[in-house]
């Protein structure tokens, strides 16, 4: 008898471990441009992908857990990661749930930087090819840490997911998160990581791309200086470079973009300060 309820406690103990583990209350906001939090069974290592993509997996004290980028286009309602654990392979749905988010409207003097000629486009186009690549690579390593620093010290300002008009004109929603700081303020590397690229970009001017390992990349832009070299392995904590207004920015801030299985996710949900 003392041995069933043992058992039970025990049952009861590590369910309960599941549904509040720290990664799941920290990252688990299913919405686009968000993160899900996915338990997946026992058994050898798996191996996930998510709309063609390989995603994010780790193993805590619940077992093994994909941790999935959501994109913004993508709709509320069922999506399937495809998961590999040996020779075995299942599909595994997860719910999307819907957020809004706000209009904001900017009006630049450098019409240019709304409407581009033909020679920026060509040089837009090459540079977003390049950006795009850093963002698609799978480093194999585990990420150090999945509750970020900030790499900043100061307020948030423009928030992720926001629906932008350039002097009336619709663009990309914002992809990342701003933190209002003076230019010259030192960027951190919230976690460790490797510089896969770094630019000096049409739209986000002096740039620089970490690497945090399986497909979790951090990008920081419009900095006004840059202190590492493409390649170079960073600690936690590491001056990356200097806040700054290059490229299409209206003052001095930080954009800070996270990426996930090449979508580009809400960044407060890695710092404990996403609000839905
Ligand atoms: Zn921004």
């Amino acid at each position: 008898m003392l041995r069933c309820i043992l058992v039970f406690i025990l049952l009861f103990l590590s369910l309960s471990t599941q549904a509040d583990s720290f990664i799941n209350r920290l990252l688990n906001k299913p919405v686009p441009g968000g993160v899900a939090v996915i338990p997946l069974p026992e058994g050898p290592a798996p191996s996930v992908q998510y709309q063609g993509k390989p995603v994010l997996v780790i193993s805590d004290s619940a077992g093994w857990l994909a941790i999935v980028g959501i994109p913004l286009s993508v709709q509320a309602g069922s999506q399937n990661i495809s998961v590999t654990q040996g020779s075995q392979q299942q599909q595994l749905a997860f719910n999307v749930q819907p957020r809004t988010y706000k209009a904001q409207h900017i009006t630049l003097k450098n019409q240019q930087q709304v409407s581009p000629n033909p020679e920026n486009l060509k040089r837009i186009e090459r540079e977003l090819a390049l950006q795009n690549q850093a963002y698609r690579q799978f480093d194999p390593r585990q990420p150090s840490n999945l509750l970020f620093d900030k790499p900043v010290d100061g307020p948030l300002s423009s928030p992720f997911g926001l629906r932008r008009f350039f002097n009336g004109e619709e663009r990309n929603p914002h992809s990342g998160l701003d933190f209002a700081v003076p230019q010259g303020t030192p960027i951190k590397a919230p976690a460790a990581g490797r510089v896969t690229l770094i630019g000096d970009f049409f739209f986000n001017g002096k740039t620089v791309f970490v690497d945090h390992g399986q497909g979790l990349i951090s990008m920081f832009c419009h900095l006004s200086r840059i202190d590492v070299q493409q390649g170079d392995e960073l600690i936690r904590g590491a001056v990356v470079g200097q806040v700054g207004a290059t490229g299409r920015a209206t003052g001095p801030h930080l954009h800070w973009n996270i990426s996930l299985n090449d979508a580009r996710v809400d960044p407060s949900i890695f710092i404990g300060a996403f609000k839905p």
